[in-house]
């Protein structure tokens, strides 16, 4: 399994879709290589690309006071994005730049294996688990299996940038986030194999059903 150090050389390097051609710098992500929990935004805004790090400008810093409400600073977990290169103008990334990128995020779940994978927003919850909507499954912890990945929990919140946004959301995001701690508990409670699988594999044209179901 390549380190998290090669995959990021790599993202460096990487010229495999367009964002390349605008960035100053990719960004591959950065935290604790055996963190128990993984958040995965959408994308570097201008700061990160300015700077080559995630999650560094507003919604950055709002992710680090949540993060304290738990008592975890960045250096507890990993935070990676779905793509490592700007979009330009902050766009929404586009499918093709999304697949071009996905091996590299593929591998450092791998190699990370994380406990819990945080998806902060529509574009991170779509890599993931394609069909759902963020206002829904937000607060839901799924287990899945995903294809060419594995079989990972997955907790869908709002993203930061989406608090700022608009102050509604920033109610159930305190909360989804307050929740972590209870459902990394639960995580760990979780056999190798459970009944769940069936299910998670039988009823992906039913997903709200799904969620209220398979809840931990
Ligand atoms: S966004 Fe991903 S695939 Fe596209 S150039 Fe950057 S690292 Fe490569």
């Amino acid at each position: 399994m390549a380190s998290l150090n090669k995959i990021a050389a790599e993202i460096n390097k990487c010229k495999k879709c367009s964002l390349h051609e605008d960035r100053t710098n990719a960004v591959p992500g950065e935290g604790d290589p055996k963190a128990d929990l993984l958040f995965i935004g959408e994308g570097p805004g201008k700061k990160e690309d300015e700077l080559g790090r995630p999650f560094i400008g507003p919604a950055g810093k709002l992710l680090e006071e949540l993060l304290g409400t738990i008592d975890l600073t960045r250096k507890d977990v990993f935070i990676a994005n779905v793509v490592k290169c700007r979009p330009p103008g902050n766009r929404d990334p586009l499918p093709e730049e999304v697949e071009a990128c996905w091996p590299y995020l593929q591998q450092q779940v791998n190699a990370i294996n994380p406990k819990l994978i945080v998806l902060l927003g529509r574009h991170s919850l779509d890599r993931f688990l394609p069909n759902m909507k963020i206002s829904t499954t937000r607060g839901k912890p799924m287990r899945r299996e995903v294809e060419n990945l594995g079989r990972y929990v997955f907790y869908p919140i709002y993203h930061p940038a989406a608090a700022l946004h608009n102050p509604n959301n920033r109610q159930p995001l305190m909360e989804d986030f307050q929740r972590i701690p209870t459902v990394l508990k639960e995580v760990a409670k979780l056999p190798e194999k459970d009944a769940a699988e069936a299910e998670i594999e039988d009823d992906v044209d039913e997903p709200e059903e799904k969620q209220a179901r398979l809840e931990l």
